[in-house]
């Protein structure tokens, strides 16, 4: 090869036009189509390798294009209009009003930081790797929707995430691609921040995005100045060992806070999504530190305004870093927390774990007021998982409580069921509530069809485009499943009966085809052989037209998924998935979900708004298990699900099943969507979390301080305080009946208003103790002397249990459950 001196050349715009870089920069063209819909002018002479089939960004496009085809465009009139009536509705989705702006004078909310080691905004700026990532994109664009004041953290990765390909035997095979920052469109603040990693300065650069209203900011560690060594920190996301995952977490929560102060932002409350993300709690516990608080205080005043999500149930997905490794980098660290290594190791230790890793799930949940799985089940699974950090407490009573995702509905619609949408329920549609978006049930049902049976067209022509022309059928029911190839999704689970498959696949009168995708870790093996089990069967003569593998998944294909499948099919092993967010886009999109009942699936399915397949969580046998619940899966195919699709009327059409897909939207539109998730997020976590962070750092920490005195202080002399029953009506009786319980409490060396008193009753399980799940906890009065009363009633027939326990309290606890304290009469 010969050597080459590179350099980059641009088109010059002409004047008329030069909004257009602007235009491109800001990522809100990614769901707002009369915004795209200029870079399709521009873009006109590629019609069939448009920037959109090509995951362009449309900033490399204005390189691109020719100075005769800046000539055309300037000389067109209408075209120069466009572009200017572009520009307004930029300026006003980021200036206009929005929910947020409404309410701000009476929010305490002025500013959240949100972490996350991956944003997948747009195919065109491949940051992301799956269900994380795109969660975060559609944080970031709904946030600027509702004009939340929300600023993003990440990596800025040079290769992205892997690109995929099958070689001649379905094993999966990875290319990296370096990105262009300068093709992206990023911004470089000009700022450079320093972080410490073992003995070695890395430089990080801050790159800038804007995503509507909200500035991404993104670390890049790629710098003349740094060694190949620290260059290649921020090369791939989830490329490497133990030791590239610290370093890039360090880059991430220590850099990131750096990176915030270097450009004068002092946001309130920290998000880390995810434990990746939880080193910003150390970095901001050292400024606390060194502004003169201890250790205890720091953490105090850090907590207040932290938030933290956990994402997975899965324990292998939570990062852990083993003692020797993490030594190396935060040795020298802890001194400046005012503590020893053995107590900053302590911070993300877990005294039941007997491995003694530092867990990442630990430390940012011990640095956060305001925890969350990601649904109603997963929150529960979360406090089960997590209950031996409060030994306690029930494990129901875990302070962890949930948010369920959501997604943002005009990335993922079609432009026709935006269409659809807007007709029926209002422009708005994407904020809209439950009241509102029944008025779907009085859309015409020829056109719901047509709209799926062009959705499911193009589908079938992107399949024919990329992988042969005699594949699939734009007239038979499309079952979908793409997805990470994580062993617990079980993509195989129905290959374990091919005959039956097959005879889905060949009916002569009510055929069923499949299409999948999905990327293995690069690491995974026994994901890559669920691949080559799903390729083995693409090859297959007799079934190769309705049974496809599409290559190189990513958000393009999986809109493309969600706009031409009829049914999203999820077989996760319960409770694995935490949430699942892909089944909510595939349900806007008209698409019926087939669904184990677990993550968002478990909370919204109301058994007629799409197909709910049994799941066997008690056998505890897997193989048999996959075996029930493959069979399970066919029953409900063979049974309920295909021959409602293939029921139609005179007309042609399957009434029954479009009622089915308005009972869907009914149901979940308003339910499902980032709009929703976000508002939850801000109501119910930033405000509360900004409120107590705005407290605890008041005068220099002072709350802070008097916090941590007080929680060493109960801690300290817990053993001395006592409840006991002094009288009670513990007989046998009939339901409802009014119960009285009185308790005495010696308060030892608290106060009494610093302890709360609680009736804790509610039916025995089989356990022989009151079940958690269904248990009332009922706050007793006091009558300034040591004696609480209270009432209960047991209001089922059957065994009934009453317990009386006391806790501490004090009012800049985010809840009760907080100190994990608990005396039991
Ligand atoms: C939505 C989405 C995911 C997450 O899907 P799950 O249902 O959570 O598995 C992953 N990758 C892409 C590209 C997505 O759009």
């Amino acid at each position: 090869m010969l050597p080459t001196h590179q350099f980059t050349v641009v088109s010059e715009i002409p004047t008329e036009l030069e909004a257009l870089p602007r235009l491109a920069a800001n990522l809100h063209w990614a769901w707002d189509r009369e915004l795209a819909a200029v870079f399709d002018r521009v873009d006109e002479q590629h019609a069939d390798d448009s920037w959109r089939r090509t995951g362009q960004h449309p900033t490399d496009l204005i390189r691109r294009t020719t100075p005769q085809r800046w000539n055309e465009l300037a000389a067109d009139a209408g075209f120069v209009r466009q572009v200017g009536a572009a520009v307004e509705r930029l300026d006003q989705a980021i200036d206009g009003p929005s929910w947020f702006g409404d309410r701000a004078d009476e929010s305490a909310l002025r500013s959240v930081a949100y972490f996350s080691p991956e944003f997948g905004i747009t195919e065109a700026l491949p940051q992301y790797s799956g269900g994380l990532g795109v969660l975060a994109g559609d944080h970031l664009k709904a946030s600027s929707d509702l004009g939340v004041p929300l600023i993003g953290v990440g990596l800025l990765y040079a290769e992205g995430y892997f690109r995929q390909r099958l070689n001649s035997d379905g094993w999966q095979e990875e290319r990296n691609d370096r990105i262009d920052p300068n093709a992206l469109g990023l911004v470089d603040t000009g700022v450079t921040v320093h972080v410490d990693l073992a003995g070695v300065t890395a430089a990080v650069r801050v790159w800038r995005v804007d995503v509507g209203r909200i500035a991404l900011y993104m670390l890049d560690t790629n710098l003349a100045e740094n060694s190949p060594e620290i260059v290649s920190i921020t090369n791939r996301l989830y490329g490497g060992d133990e030791q590239h995952r610290l370093r890039q977490e360090i880059i991430l929560g220590i850099g990131g806070v750096r990176a915030l102060r270097a450009l004068g932002l002092e946001p309130q409350v920290f998000h880390m999504n995810e434990g990746h993300a939880g080193f910003l709690g150390l970095e901001r516990v050292r400024e606390w530190v060194e502004r003169g608080l201890t250790f205890a205080e720091a953490i105090e005043a850090v907590r207040a305004g932290g938030v933290f999500t956990t994402h997975t149930p899965v324990p292998a997905g939570i990062d852990r870093f083993p003692r020797e490794l993490f030594e190396q980098y935060f040795a020298d660290f802890a001194p400046s927390l005012g503590i020893t290594f053995d107590e900053l190791f302590e911070l993300g230790r877990r005294a039941d774990e007997p491995d003694g890793k530092f867990n990442m799930a630990v430390m940012g949940l011990r640095l956060a007021s305001r925890r969350n799985g990601v649904a109603a089940l997963h929150g529960a699974v979360a406090r089960d998982m997590f209950s031996g950090m409060w030994p306690a407490l029930d494990a129901q009573e875990t302070p962890i409580g949930h948010i369920t995702n959501g997604v943002h509905a005009r990335s993922w619609v079609s432009d026709r069921i935006d269409e659809l949408l807007s007709d029926a329920v209002g422009d708005d549609w994407h904020l809209a509530d439950a009241e509102n978006f029944a008025r779907v049930r009085d859309v015409d049902n020829a056109a719901i069809w047509s709209v799926r049976r062009q959705g499911r067209q193009e589908l079938v022509d992107l399949v024919r485009d990329r992988l042969g022309s005699d594949l699939l059928d734009p007239d038979v029911l499309t079952i979908g499943f793409a997805r990470r190839f994580a062993t617990y999704k079980r993509a195989n689970l129905l290959l374990g009966q091919l005959d039956r498959l097959k005879a889905l696949l060949l009916s002569a009168d009510r055929p069923v085809q499949f299409v999948f995708a999905g990327k293995a870790h690069p690491a995974d093996h026994p994901g890559k052989s669920l691949i080559q089990n799903i390729h083995e069967i693409t090859q297959q003569a007799d079934v190769r037209h309705r049974f496809v593998f599409l290559p190189d998944y990513d958000i393009g294909i999986a809109r493309t998924m969600y706009h031409g499948c009829d049914v999203w099919l999820n077989t996760p092993r319960r409770p694995m998935e935490a949430c699942g967010t892909s089944g909510m886009k595939a349900a806007l999109n008209g698409v019926l979900n087939c669904s184990i009942l677990d993550g968002w699936w478990d909370e919204m399915s109301d058994g007629t708004n799409g197909f709910d397949i049994p799941s066997f969580d008690d056998d505890h046998d897997d193989a048999r298990r996959d075996r029930r619940e493959a069979s399970a899966t066919f029953d409900v195919l063979e049974q309920q699900l295909i021959p409602l699709y293939y029921a139609t009327g005179d007309d042609g059409l399957p009434h029954g099943w479009i009622d089915r897909v308005k009972d869907n939207w009914a149901t979940l539109g308003w339910n499902v969507i980032a709009g929703r998730m976000v508002r939850d997020y801000t109501t119910k976590l930033y405000e509360p979390a900004a409120e107590a962070g705005d407290q605890a750092v008041a005068s220099d920490g002072e709350c802070a301080r008097e916090l941590a005195a007080w929680r060493s202080g109960v801690t300290s002399v817990w053993d001395s305080v006592s409840v006991s029953i002094a009288e009670a009506d513990f007989g046998d009786g009939v339901a409802g009946a009014p119960r009285r319980v009185t308790a005495t409490v010696e308060p030892g060396q608290l106060r009494l208003d610093e302890l709360v008193v609680q009736i804790v009753h509610g039916p025995i399980g089989a356990d022989g103790s009151i079940d958690p799940r269904h248990h009332e906890v009922i706050a007793m009065q006091h009558d300034g002397s040591g004696t609480f009363t209270g009432e209960f009633s047991a209001t089922l027939g059957g065994r009934w249990g009453a317990s009386v326990r006391a806790l501490p309290t004090h009012r800049a606890l985010s809840s009760i459950y907080e100190t994990g304290l608990v005396a039991i009469a």
